[in-house]
């Protein structure tokens, strides 16, 4: 099971950016998203995506993060641009089987502690780019690249089609 801890979410700066970390965890196979400020527009924005897409995907905001992350039971990943690059860090935290994992993504500055407490600190390159998208592709390698393939059984469907949208939505009772 892998769960993301999302830091130094600023609810009128981040909105969209948080949002978009939790739904690409969500959609690349993630079980949750901790958010270290309370915010309940985000919580209930999530919900309703989870409520019309299916899954079981969960999210807390107003996270204590320093304890949470202590105590965590599971492998703690911290994603970073200073970090081992990803490339040679697959590898090591594939071979450090555990069974949970929790993906560490900042906002702005992420405190020190951080790069001390997780197991592994992963440059998704070594350059400096998003969470969104350092948590889409190390998700996506971490499972080797088999990301995409969860089936999610909501109410809402979308099938695949090569113009236009193509959207079944079934009726819940
Ligand atoms: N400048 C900030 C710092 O020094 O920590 C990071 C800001 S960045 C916009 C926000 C988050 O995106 C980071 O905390 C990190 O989780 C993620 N990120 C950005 N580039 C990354 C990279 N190349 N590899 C892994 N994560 C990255």
């Amino acid at each position: 099971e892998i769960y993301i801890l999302r830091l130094g979410h600023r609810p009128e700066r981040d909105k969209r950016i948080t949002t978009h970390v939790a739904l690409t965890a969500r959609a690349f196979g993630a079980k949750g998203i901790f958010v270290s400020t309370k915010d309940e527009v985000l919580e209930n924005s999530i919900r309703s995506v989870v409520d019309r897409f299916g899954g079981d995907f969960t999210i807390e905001t107003g996270t204590k993060w320093r304890d949470f992350m202590r105590k965590f039971d599971g492998i703690k990943v911290h994603l970073t641009m200073y970090g081992t690059h990803i490339d040679d860090g697959i590898p090591k935290v594939k071979a450090d089987v555990r069974n949970k994992m929790l993906i560490v993504v900042g906002a702005e500055k992420v405190p020190p502690e951080v790069y001390q407490w997780a197991d592994y600190n992963i440059g998704v390159g070594n350059q400096p780019h998003s969470e969104v998208a350092a948590l889409a592709v190390f998700l996506d390698r971490y499972q080797d690249r088999q990301a995409l393939q969860k089936d999610f059984e909501g109410n809402t469907t979308v099938i695949p089609c090569e113009r236009g949208k193509n959207v079944v939505i079934k009726d819940s009772e």
